[in-house]
């Protein structure tokens, strides 16, 4: 008989997890809270993916695609686990949808309840909501995969753009002292997007340090030598409002050791990840741990980062912490083989 594992989850990592186990001969029940599948890139829209621009329609429709048509996997939409309890070395849980609420006993769980965005309107500094022209890299993600970036303010293309990194994250006055990993390759990948949009526009990042890990370091270069992106290293105290309709970036230049005031047309904030929104409760409900920052924790960081505290339950993509949708996908493998070596361990 075929087992029955249970994913939490339908964004990149659930969906590859479910697709996995589904091509294996798994029974997979795949609960979304959403309407629709593909997390948090499709419900932002983003447009293209770093490192080589692959438009992100194409890859998460892929990962939706497959997994919405295997016979073997059942999807939940707009549904949540109402009720979860150990059953010996199995699960049981209550899928609560409009439908009704059914109950199915599960071999194993693949957790994959992702990540929010950091809402930089928690950070006064930033007149994020006062001012129109003061975004951040999900509304600039969404308005492109839109094709309508101009200025919310008078729907002209911006002459003059400031990317303000770090925002939400390596802020302990926040709460947030960890680096979120994604945000400074983001903003460099949109920062190339705008230039090549709109050739005349002017494009400054300012940062603390510029954390483009790994092989994406390539974009950096490629946004101050091709598309002569300027970057520049220093702090953001505070953005106010301009002469002429513009936004004011008020900081202090920490190489040169001066402060500034420039005005632009459009500011765009790096806002950083935070723990999905579902994961305390989840947690709670499921018994496995969560860290202080909303994220769920793995049993063991190093050697397996893709297992809770709890036997039989696996974590998967960026619930566990920030992290790219390729490492989401990479993870979501290890959690989709271990939960199904636990199930067939268990049968
Ligand atoms: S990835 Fe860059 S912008 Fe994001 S938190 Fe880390 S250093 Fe800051």
């Amino acid at each position: 008989m075929a087992e029955n594992i249970l994913i939490i989850g339908g964004g990149p990592a659930g969906l590859h997890s479910a697709t996995l186990l589904a091509e294996l001969g798994v029974n997979v029940s795949l609960v979304e809270r959403e309407s629709y599948l593909g997390g948090n890139p499709k419900k932002f829209k983003y447009k293209f993916l770093f490192p080589d621009m692959q438009p992100a329609d194409d890859v998460i429709g892929e990962l939706i695609r497959k997994a919405e048509s295997n016979a073997n996997i059942k999807v939940y939409y707009s549904s949540e686990i109402s009720d979860f309890k150990e059953n010996g070395k199995k699960f049981d849980a209550a899928i609560k949808s409009v439908a009704g609420s059914e109950t199915k006993t599960f071999d194993s769980v693949v957790v994959a309840t992702g990540f929010e965005h950091f809402d930089p309107a928690r950070d006064a500094k930033y007149s994020y909501q006062l001012f129109d022209d003061v975004i951040d890299i999900k509304d600039l993600e969404r308005m492109m995969g839109e094709n309508n970036f101009v200025r919310p303010s008078n729907g002209l293309p911006p002459r003059n753009v400031a990317f303000i990194l770090c925002v939400g994250s390596r802020d302990r006055h926040i709460g947030n002292q960890y680096c979120s990993r994604v945000c400074c390759t983001v903003s460099v990948k949109q920062a190339i997007e705008l230039r090549e949009h709109f050739p005349d526009c002017e494009v400054y990042i300012f940062y603390m340090d510029i954390r483009t890990y790994g092989f994406f370091e390539d974009l950096y270069w490629q946004a101050m030598e091709e598309y002569d992106v300027q970057i520049v290293k220093g702090r953001i105290a505070e953005i106010t409002s301009g002469p002429g309709n513009t936004v004011v970036c008020k900081g202090e230049d920490t190489l040169l050791r001066g402060p500034f005031e420039i005005p632009f047309d459009m500011v765009v904030l790096a806002s950083g990840m935070e723990g999905g929104a579902q994961s305390p409760e989840m947690a709670k409900k499921i018994g496995i741990e969560l860290d202080e920052h909303g994220f769920l924790k793995p049993q063991n960081i190093t050697l397996s980062p893709f297992k809770s505290n709890k036997d039989g339950v696996f974590l998967a993509g960026a619930c566990t912490g920030p992290k790219a949708i390729s490492d989401s996908i990479v993870e979501a493998g290890a959690a989709a083989m271990n939960a199904y070596i636990y199930a067939v361990k268990n049968r």
